[in-house]
């Protein structure tokens, strides 16, 4: 079964928005067992959607188009599919009661050009959208086509709510998707897959797939089933998630696609009944924010101090002028001295620390841009400091900081021995 993807919209051509509907679309689609033959990305032009159209329906079984669905004069989609299919408009009740209820609800008054919303081609089936005003829409003519909202959360709801159905209905048994996310850290993705997981490939006949998607200091595996019932597909997923544990067990922090790195931290912190603080120079207050993301943090984070000059490093963590001058500030001893000073100032079990020179600007041949310090300390049992070598980029540098850090520090509450990156960790 051949699929085609029609995108729609100015933005998409200019370089505003990125098409991240279509490779979802693309994604969404290969699972289910179609084909896709070709992406189309197109202006908001009547006459080209219709060629579009046209060109894409003598070529495929099933087309998904997106955007161009709004009230705005700029919005040419419906007229478009109207045209081709040389058919007036109905009105869709439901639609309508839906919008009015909305405007109702945030106040505002409901113009005549806000019909058009529940206006659509009179051979379309409408795919009733929740998540926004304007429908989706169903035509099976001599090709099935969905025509769906750009915006991307409407598009990915009345994909897998409604135009799933549809496919079930129209192309039968093309079986369910499920996708499952873990989360790794302090691994590279070449070690991770060609020395810790290996060839998987005699798991992956069942109707499951694994991508590898990095990012700065993390790599999350996505798992795909794909069976003939839900329950199926999980349990493929299932599988390969057993194997996975067993192979990469002490790389995984977490499952799910926005869990973080601080959220297993603190999970892990509460359980001990201890708390953290942090010192942090280059990272600039990014490790306090992402612990802050986390409902219920105050149980176990209590406070961090930005010592970014010399002068607040000294004053308020205690670090040696000494060492300041002699060593200079991205060393292994003022890391650690950073990290045993903002436990003691603030009062708590374990501090953390960074201390790094994050770029563009600002390296020496012996401490090039990149160079990153971590410190460690848990009062009575632990004080070392790790150092990295990151890149030139400093907004990604201050993301591996953080993610390193967190990850040594997780590694250190669940009892794992081997530091992010197989870095050493370097005592006083
Ligand atoms: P609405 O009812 O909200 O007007 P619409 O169908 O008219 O929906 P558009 O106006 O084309 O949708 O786009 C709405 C939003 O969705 C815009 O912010 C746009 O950047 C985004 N968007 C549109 N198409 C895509 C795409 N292919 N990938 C990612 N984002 C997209
Ligand atoms: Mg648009």
């Amino acid at each position: 079964m051949k699929a085609q993807i029609i995108s729609i919209g100015n933005e998409l051509l200019i370089g505003d928005t990125v098409n991240t509907n279509a490779s979802w679309l693309g994604e969404f689609l290969t699972g289910l067992g179609f084909t896709v033959t070709r992406v189309h990305t197109i202006s908001d032009g009547l006459q080209i959607i219709k060629d579009t159209l046209n060109q894409a329906i003598s070529e495929s079984d099933l087309i998904i188009c997106t955007g161009g669905l709004g009230p705005t004069h700029d919005d040419m989609t419906k007229k478009a599919v109207a045209e081709l299919f040389d058919v007036g408009y109905k009105l869709d009740e439901q639609t309508l009661e839906y919008v009015k209820s909305m405007f109702k609800k945030r106040n505002i008054p409901f113009s005549k050009s806000n019909y058009s919303q529940a206006e659509v081609p009179e051979n379309a089936e409408v795919l009733f959208n929740k998540a926004g005003t304007a429908p989706g829409m169903w035509f099976n003519e001599d090709c099935c086509i969905a025509v769906l909202p750009g915006v991307p959360y409407e598009m990915k709801y009345l994909m897998e709510k409604k135009v799933s159905e549809k496919l079930r209905e129209v192309f039968g048994d093309i079986g369910y998707v499920y996708s499952h996310y873990i989360k790794t850290a302090g691994i590279g993705e070449s070690t991770l897959s060609d020395e810790v997981l290996g060839d998987l490939s005699n798991h992956f006949q069942n109707g499951v797939s694994l991508a590898y998607l990095p990012a700065a200091g993390g790599v999350t595996l996505r798992l795909n089933g794909h069976g003939s019932t839900k329950e199926e597909a999980k349990q493929y997923v299932q599988a390969l998630k057993d194997i996975i544990y067993q192979k990469a067990g002490k790389y995984i922090y977490g499952e799910g696609k926005d869990y973080s790195i601080s959220e297993a931290v603190g999970k892990l912190l509460k359980e001990q009944g201890i708390r953290i603080s942090v010192a942090e120079s280059c990272t600039g207050g990014l490790i306090a924010n992402t612990f802050t993301d986390v409902p219920g943090s105050s149980n176990y984070f209590k406070g961090g101090i930005i010592s970014y000059a010399n002068e607040v490093k000294v004053n308020q963590l205690g670090v040696s002028e000494k060492d300041l001058v002699g060593v200079g500030a991205v060393s292994k001893e003022v890391a650690l001295q950073m990290a045993k000073g903002v436990a003691e100032r603030l009062g708590t079990e374990i501090g953390i620390s960074t201390t790094g020179i994050a770029g563009p600007g600002g390296g020496t041949e012996e401490k090039p841009v990149g160079t990153v310090w971590m410190g460690f300390y848990k009062k009575g049992e632990e004080h070392f400091a790790i150092k990295a070598m990151f890149t030139k980029d400093r907004l990604i540098n201050k993301e591996r900081t953080k993610m390193v850090l967190l990850e040594a520090t997780r590694r250190i509450l669940a009892g794992i021995e081997e530091m992010p990156y197989d870095l050493k960790k370097q005592l006083s």
